[in-house]
């Protein structure tokens, strides 16, 4: 009887039975209530955020490894399973969840007011607001320190004056959707960054607009957009009332970057199983496809990374939960999973050929989706500069 990849490494010991539960829960959702729809989604650029949201938040979740405040508080190696089971459907879908939940939600759950957090969190947790977090800028991605988004006090000096925002965040996900956008601004109240604070932004504040971004080649499952603010007049309380600088945006990061180590082990193991139900049924000169040379040795390479990236997925989450987790060995996580993700989704596709490149299979879809997840919470160039200053103790940034 053939094995699965994950069968061979038998990874299954290793997870919890509560954990094993929620998994499963969310692997049946994905595949009765997301699957089905993901290739129609992906041709229209388009997904129907609002009608999905209110599922996922039944489903919980939206925030699930939060505590409090109508959010399940799951451990965080369950938060990583769900991921991977939401990306092994698409990684827009992924995405939506680690939004709302990773950056979103987290940053008020940890940087908000209690006023903030009892407005906002359990609305989100039900998916009946959707939150969108905005850092990156036109020209300010990889160093968000440069940001030239600005808030003012209305009256400087004034600790109860109104806050003045203006600017422009760019490939903002969610935003032309959500109900509330966390926007990080610089404030006059420290240089190089040190001055950046968070606002909790409700997106119908008059100045506040989020343009769609179109004609996006990859995540075509999920809504981006940019955040245009012209002179968006908020309440002094609008601001996280603590947190300064960028300690506050990479917090969030950090979150949505510790699930993206899931996810991608869910694309890639989506791509290797579809290949290998392919090469079993597709017949090359009176044989199966699985049943030559190549074909064996290209699945047993792409299980060997897959494998791996799972039992690094699975440490990653078991320091998590110890509480011991550190940044640089998310990055760890982040570069490895994503970039093996892309290499299995690629080899996938060449054993499909031609039936690879439609939207019958999801291997191009995954492989496309995966040139995004690449790029955001830290590009690879990052997490590598991430990983050496760890190693040798020098910064390499700039
Ligand atoms: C679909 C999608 C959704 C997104 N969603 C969000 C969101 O919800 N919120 C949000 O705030 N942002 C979001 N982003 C933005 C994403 O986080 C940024 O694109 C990312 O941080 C990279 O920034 P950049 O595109 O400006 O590239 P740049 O920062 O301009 O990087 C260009 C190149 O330079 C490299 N580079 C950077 N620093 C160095 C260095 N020190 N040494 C050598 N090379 C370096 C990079 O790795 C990259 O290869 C999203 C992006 C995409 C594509």
């Amino acid at each position: 009887m053939p094995q699965t990849p994950l069968e061979l490494f038998a990874t299954e010991a290793l997870i919890g039975e509560e954990d094993r539960a929620i998994r499963d829960t969310v692997r049946t959702f994905a595949e009765k209530e997301i699957k089905p729809h993901l290739a129609d989604w992906f041709e229209a650029g388009d997904v129907p955020v609002r009608e999905l949201a209110p599922e996922l938040g039944r489903l919980g979740v939206l925030g699930m490894h939060l505590e409090g405040y109508g959010c399940a508080g799951t451990s965080a190696t369950a938060y990583g399973l769900a991921c991977m089971e939401l990306e092994a459907a698409d990684s827009g879908i992924r995405s939506l969840v680690s939004v709302q939940g990773s950056l979103a939600m987290f940053a008020i759950w940890k940087w908000g007011s209690e006023e903030q957090k009892q407005e906002w969190l359990p609305r989100m947790a039900a998916g009946e607001a959707i939150g969108c977090f905005g850092l990156t800028e036109p020209d300010f991605g990889s160093n968000p320190a440069g940001m030239r988004t600005r808030a003012r006090r209305d009256a400087p000096g004034d600790e109860n004056s109104d806050w003045i925002l203006s600017g422009t965040k760019m490939w903002i996900t969610n935003a032309p959707v959500a109900d509330v956008a966390v926007v990080w601004a610089q404030t006059d109240e420290g240089e190089n960054g040190k001055g950046i604070r968070g606002f909790v932004v409700p997106t119908d504040t008059p100045g506040f607009s989020a343009p769609v971004i179109k004609q996006k080649l990859s995540l075509r499952a999920s809504v981006t957009g940019e955040i245009v603010l012209d002179d968006v007049r908020l309440p002094g309380s609008a601001a996280f009332p603590e947190v300064r600088g960028l300690k506050g945006p990479l917090s969030c990061l950090n979150e949505a970057r510790y699930g993206i180590v899931f996810g991608a082990v869910g694309a890639a193991r989506d791509c290797l199983e579809s290949a290998i139900a392919y090469a079993a049924s597709r017949e090359i000169y009176d044989k199966p496809l699985a049943g030559f040379q190549i074909t064996q040795t290209k699945l047993a390479d792409m299980t060997l990374e897959l494998g791996k990236s799972m039992l690094l997925a699975l440490q990653l989450g078991r320091l998590k939960d110890e509480g011991t987790l550190r940044p640089e060995q998310i990055s760890l996580g982040k570069l490895n999973n994503v970039r093996e993700a892309i290499a299995i989704a690629r080899e996938c596709r060449t054993i499909l050929a031609a039936a690879g490149v439609t939207l019958e299979y999801p291997i191009m879809r995954h492989a496309n989706n995966l040139e995004s997840v690449l790029t955001y919470e830290g590009t690879s160039e990052v997490h590598q500069l991430i990983i050496g200053q760890a190693l040798t103790g020098e910064a390499a940034f700039r």
